[in-house]
């Protein structure tokens, strides 16, 4: 009987941008969240906001906190990759982060609406895999908005109205998933993301990988 040597080899590729947009409440964060739990190869991109803190989120976890101010300097000293405002407030992606992830070949993971998605796609858009979440249903997306109970009743009215206009965007996205069900959505990403990573135009490794495979002798260890 025949055994095979196992290999462990490794190909060299650029890092995703993993962009993830939907209106909010169609269950962009948790299948984020259960993403970056899972996969250890994937970071997020911790964005900016103007906003008010949630009771349960963190600063520098979940977002930086900061001031309009403190934004506007931001802004003006070039440090976002990209900026919007959003249901009146402002967000932005912090340039450094992302740079040195994509100098190291890792993947990134950005939680952000259509205008920095089209940023993101402009400038970069050999690296940007997008994906379009949307809710099975408004009457849905209403009922998830108040579960999650984090929100004054206005604050989810203003949400609510802007998700028509946000949904429009559908058809800039590389991918778009229906959010039935958390975990066959959770699926789609996770099939996206690992067919994504073995894009051949992503992974420069390969010219020598298979340059060495084609010379080696394979009657010799
Ligand atoms: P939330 O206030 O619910 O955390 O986020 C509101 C919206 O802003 C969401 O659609 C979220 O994806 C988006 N967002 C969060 N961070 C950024 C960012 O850095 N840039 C942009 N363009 N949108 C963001």
């Amino acid at each position: 009987m025949s055994t095979v040597a196992s290999t462990s080899v490794t190909i060299a590729r650029r890092g995703l941008m993993l962009v993830i947009s939907s209106p909010s409440g169609a269950g962009k964060s948790t299948i984020a969240r259960t993403l970056l739990e899972r996969d250890k190869h994937i970071g997020l991109s911790v964005s900016v906001t103007t906003r008010p803190r949630r009771p349960s989120e963190i600063e520098g976890v979940h977002y930086h906190f900061i001031s309009q101010r403190e934004f506007e300097r931001l802004r003006e000293s070039d440090s976002l990759l990209e900026w919007a405002q959003v249901h009146g407030n402002f967000y932005g992606t912090p340039r450094e982060p992302v740079d040195a992830a994509m100098a190291e070949g890792r993947d990134m993971l950005f939680d952000i609406d259509w205008q920095g998605a089209q940023q993101l796609q402009e400038k970069m858009p050999a690296d940007v895999v997008s994906i379009f979440i949307l809710p099975p249903t408004m009457r849905e997306l209403q009922s998830r908005l108040h579960r999650r109970a984090e929100d004054t009743e206005e604050v989810i009215q203003t949400r609510l109205k802007n998700s028509r206009a946000e949904i429009e965007h559908w058809r800039e996205y590389d991918y778009v998933i229906v959010n039935d069900d958390l975990n066959t959505a959770f699926n789609a990403v996770q099939s996206i993301v690992q067919a994504e990573r073995l894009r051949r135009d992503r992974r420069h490794g390969l010219f020598d990988f298979v340059t060495t495979l084609v010379t080696e002798d394979p009657f010799t260890e």
